[in-house]
């Protein structure tokens, strides 16, 4: 018998009627023949609402204080298992709803954002055995010495993966409120497709710039410990998107999708005295400050005496940032200081784009004959991003999504 993990997100599990819905899917896979491991999130505006009430009654000035959050807001997802296991129960499918310390799930003990260190099989085997559902909480584990953790926001997908992994199950499905990972925006490219399969080196790209879909730990975890996943939605019975190793893509596209983020600021630092230490005087004070700074440039001069940095860093961040550098103005030796608030990052990705060549010169073309300046080029050996003006995204994301021959074949009538 196969074992399937299945995780349902906040809006899967939101209300009653969802639930009902959710324990169909679950009785759907036990009446194949399968084992089922049953991940939930809290119902969706839960957990907020109970990091509400813990602000409001606390500072958080300690780690005791933490361990007292994570009790309170892991508390959403024992509602939703309790009420899945019992509603399974009512349509005449045998479960048991866990909650994580139970299973046990073992984590290390930083509260808010523990990492799962081992997880304990034997005890929900046995009930796997006995023909049960395992509801499990997701979000939740347990340290050493008994008490709960949680493992960061979002962190449901991780509890998924781990037990995937850690059960050895043929699959994990998470069901969210996106149907799967779209080529791009299908708000703004309305001929975006879905793509039926996606690696997860992509995944990872894709996730760190701005398709939050999963949470990022949960496609790092699923990568190393091969566990098969497939996002799909609840609320429809379609195929998803399946992630998979590259290896398992026979033909590989140049590029797979194209994300963009809108709130990024870029700073340039002009006549810098070109030396050694400069860029640590520069990016030191940036670290110190929490500052994530993304793209950098810096001008090579051809008689090595003065050089221009240009920087991003997100656009929430910039007055931050301007008084971090304002701040070591002496130390960094700068002349002058230019910033622009209104700047957004497009990136395509691929893994095609290891074997083909003149994928970014594409880009480049592409965007020249819409006009639209680049400002800042980043790569990696799968990505490649520009820096443009934030009015012309919307422009350059539906004609590089043309110009990559991702539109979807629209059907003549
Ligand atoms: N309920 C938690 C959150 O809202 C965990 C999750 O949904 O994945 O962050
Ligand atoms: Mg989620």
């Amino acid at each position: 018998m196969a074992l399937i993990v299945q995780k349902f997100g906040g809006t899967s599990v939101g209300n009653i009627e969802r639930i009902h819905h959710v324990a169909e899917r679950v009785a759907r896979e036990v009446r194949a023949g399968n084992r089922v491991i049953a991940v939930v999130s809290a119902m969706a505006g839960i957990t907020d609402e109970l990091v509400g009430y813990v602000r409001e009654v606390s500072t958080l000035e300690d780690v005791e204080a933490y361990a007292d959050h994570d009790m309170v807001v892991s508390a959403g997802e024992m509602v939703t298992a309790g009420l899945l296991a019992l509603r399974l129960r009512s349509i005449g499918i045998l479960a048991r709803a866990w909650a994580g310390w139970q299973v046990p799930v073992v984590t290390d003990g930083m509260y808010g954002r523990a990492r799962v260190e081992e997880i304990k099989t034997e005890q929900v085997n046995k009930s796997l055995d006995a023909g049960r559902v395992a509801v499990i909480t997701g979000f939740q584990g347990v340290t050493e010495d008994g008490r709960i953790t949680t493992l960061g926001r979002g962190g449901s997908d991780t509890s998924a993966v781990a037990l995937a992994a850690a059960f050895k199950a043929e699959r994990c499905d998470i069901y969210t409120d996106v149907d799967g990972v779209y080529t791009a925006d299908p708000r703004i490219v309305t001929r975006a497709r879905k793509l039926e399969r996606v690696t997860f080196e992509e995944m990872l790209e894709m996730a760190s710039l701005g398709a939050k879909i999963l949470q990022t730990r949960s496609v790092e975890m699923a990568m190393n410990h091969n566990v098969t996943l497939q996002v799909l939605t609840s609320f429809e019975d379609k195929p998803g998107t399946l992630l998979v190793r590259e290896d398992e893509i026979m033909e590989k596209h140049q590029v797979t999708g194209i994300t963009y983020s809108r709130g990024e600021a870029r700073i340039t630092l002009v006549d810098v005295a070109d030396k050694p230490g400069v860029s640590a005087a520069i990016f030191g004070p940036l670290a110190e400050a929490g500052i994530n700074v993304d793209m950098i440039v810096q001008n090579v001069t051809p008689d090595g005496k003065m050089t221009d940095v240009t920087f991003t860093v997100p656009r929430a961040d910039l007055d931050h940032a301007l008084r971090a550098i304002e701040g070591a103005k002496t130390a960094i030796g700068y002349q002058g200081l230019h910033m622009d608030g209104n700047v957004a990052k497009l990136s395509v990705i691929g893994v095609g784009m290891r074997s083909h060549a003149g994928v970014a010169q594409k880009m480049f073309k592409t965007l020249a004959e819409k006009n639209i300046n680049i400002i800042v080029i980043s790569t990696s050996e799968i990505k490649i991003s520009v820096l443009i003006e934030e009015q012309y995204i919307e422009l350059a994301l539906r004609t590089l999504h043309t110009a990559y021959g991702l539109d979807a074949v629209v059907e003549k009538g």
